[in-house]
């Protein structure tokens, strides 16, 4: 069973009736369930600190999703201790049985998909199909690094000596510093959190600050499925807190960060010295941020290119690191995709209350991303055509319509900077060159799109566009785990390539052994 061939997890589908049942149902039970205080988790043991981390909806910011335990910076190096104790065991376990437990969480999350979909649609305002997607994306995590965990035990092949036997394995490192974005804080945390589990690691886990109660659900389910106590600790608390000192521990083997690029450089930076008592130089696989471009050649299909378009770019109010923020455009098709990408919008793009499961975008995440955008918008107004802006329904939360500007100069901040909400900047290139020197000019390098109709175009970008995950002809978002591999190049990441076949490396190392006969 742990060697069978891994299989998408398949998404629900909201049009038919009786699972928009089942989902209502979830949002009603979650929905009784609102306000509730979480302990955090510290080698088994529940702890309350006294201060509360209070998460709130973004999309009604009366409605206290719960409050989680602060850690303090003695709850921290207390669970940096709790998992250096439980390593001792946990890398003796054989790796099956750490992969059953995976395979366990899995089925676990699975019977409570709409539950968890549903408290994502509470503390992040997330559409519900992006919400119950989120979930399947957890199940293909565990059930990807289970298998592939077990696929590790294999021996590898290396020359032999004729008065020599060799062996050459990988063991778990130690203990790891977790830290998860908000944007995907069930599936991401998740793969995060158990890809360096499965191979024997324990780690502190640090959920984002604002989704620690969908963070502690799955902390809670991991402890069901047997993840063993002092394995998975749970310490919520501001970064700015105690990000540095469980980072900077002599204790931490690696740091595993999903996040913006200025932590995550921040994070590397840290890690990076070597501290008073440590015996080994840490690993950290940091995933950042993106510019994300999709590319639309003269030759390309039009409609084709406006839906990727649209979708990349609204999909999770542009919440997404693979969001596309910038389109490239040659001159010859430029009009075209101007004015079809705002029809286009006009027509699928909804903003809205994610609880009703209507409009197909919610609220930003919070106050600093709402006010960070709106900066952007202003920004964008000075230095390009605003084309298109939505509207926002008149409610208590952080709403940001669809916003789309034209005539963006390539070195405009709006077409260079990593804006995180729903808007798109649009710039007119002469050439195909120019249009990959446009894409390459940046610091980031994430996903990105080609459409195409030319061979030898796609080639091109197949060769010489800076990204981690390229794409031709289909959008920059959705990568399914097994499928596209993920993670940037360049000041985008450590191109860990989560849900790939090389992701658990970065969590081992190798041992290699020659016994003389
Ligand atoms: P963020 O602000 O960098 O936060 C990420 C995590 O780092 C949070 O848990 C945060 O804690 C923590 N943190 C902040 N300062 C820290 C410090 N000094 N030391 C240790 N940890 C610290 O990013 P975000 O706003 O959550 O997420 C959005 C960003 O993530 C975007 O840039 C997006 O592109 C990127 N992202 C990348 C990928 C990828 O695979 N490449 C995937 C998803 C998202 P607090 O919450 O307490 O601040
Ligand atoms: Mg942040």
């Amino acid at each position: 069973m742990l060697r069978a061939a891994f299989t998408n997890e398949p998404s629900a589908d909201f049009s038919d009736p009786s699972v928009r049942g089942a989902m209502q149902a979830a949002l009603a039970k979650v929905g009784s369930e609102l306000g509730r205080e979480y302990p955090l988790i510290v080698g088994g043991e529940r702890r309350e600190t006294g201060t509360w981390i209070t998460s709130t909806n973004p999309g009604n910011l009366d409605q206290v999703v719960g409050k989680v335990a602060r850690a303090s910076k003695d709850d921290a190096l207390d669970a940096i201790a709790a998992a250096q104790d439980a390593f001792k065991e946990w890398r003796r376990m054989p790796m099956v049985g750490r992969a059953s437990v995976l395979l366990r969480m899995a089925a676990i999350v699975r019977r409570r998909r709409f539950e968890l979909a549903a408290w994502m649609v509470y503390e992040l305002d997330k559409p519900w199909d992006e919400a119950e997607g989120e979930v399947a994306e957890a199940v293909d995590f565990l059930e990807w690094y289970a298998a592939h965990a077990v696929k590790l035990t294999e021996r590898v092949d290396l020359a032999h000596l004729p008065n020599e036997a060799t062996d050459y394995f990988y063991q778990p490192i130690g203990v790891g510093i977790v830290i998860p974005p908000w944007n995907f804080p069930c599936a991401i945390l998740t793969g995060m959190t158990m890809a360096p589990i499965a191979v024997g690691n324990t780690v502190v886990l640090k959920p984002a600050t604002n989704t620690p109660v969908i963070g502690y659900k799955m902390v809670e389910i991991m402890i069901e499925a047997g993840v063993p106590a002092g394995v998975v600790n749970f310490v919520p608390g501001s970064g700015s807190e105690i990000g540095d000192l469980l980072v900077e521990d002599p204790r931490t083997r690696f740091v595993c960060f999903t996040g913006s690029k200025d932590v995550g450089v921040h994070i590397f930076e840290t890690a990076a010295k070597v501290q008073k008592g440590q015996r080994w130089l840490k690993r950290v696989t940091a995933e950042m941020g993106g510019k994300d471009a999709i590319v639309v050649d003269s030759s390309a299909n039009l409609d084709d290119a406006i839906e990727g378009i649209v979708t990349s770019a609204f999909g999770f109010s542009g919440q997404k690191c693979s969001a596309c923020s910038r389109v490239i455009v040659l001159a010859d098709v430029y009009d075209q995709i101007v004015d079809g990408v705002v029809a286009r919008t006009k027509e699928v793009v909804s903003v809205g209350s994610g609880l009703a499961g209507e409009a197909s975008m919610g609220a930003v995440v919070d106050k600093n991303q709402f006010d960070s955008i709106e900066n952007y918008i202003e920004v964008g107004k000075k230095e390009a055509k605003l084309v298109y802006q939505g509207e926002t329904p008149d409610a208590n939360g952080y709403y940001i319509p669809p916003t789309i500007f034209a005539d963006a100069a390539a070195n405009s901040r709006i077409a260079c900077e990593e804006v995180f909400g729903p808007v798109l900047a649009i710039v007119k290139v002469d050439s195909f060159d120019e249009a990959i020197e446009v894409a390459n000019d940046s610091e980031y390098g994430l996903t990105g799109s080609v459409y195409s109709g030319s061979r030898a175009n796609l080639e091109r970008a197949r060769d010489e566009f800076e990204v981690g995950n390229l794409y031709l002809n289909r959008k920059s978002t959705g990568a399914m785990m097994g499928v596209h591999p993920f993670a940037g190049i360049k000041l985008s990441g450590t191109n860990s390539k989560a849900g790939g076949p090389d992701y658990l490396l970065n969590f081992v190392e190798a041992k290699a052994v020659g016994e003389k006969l």
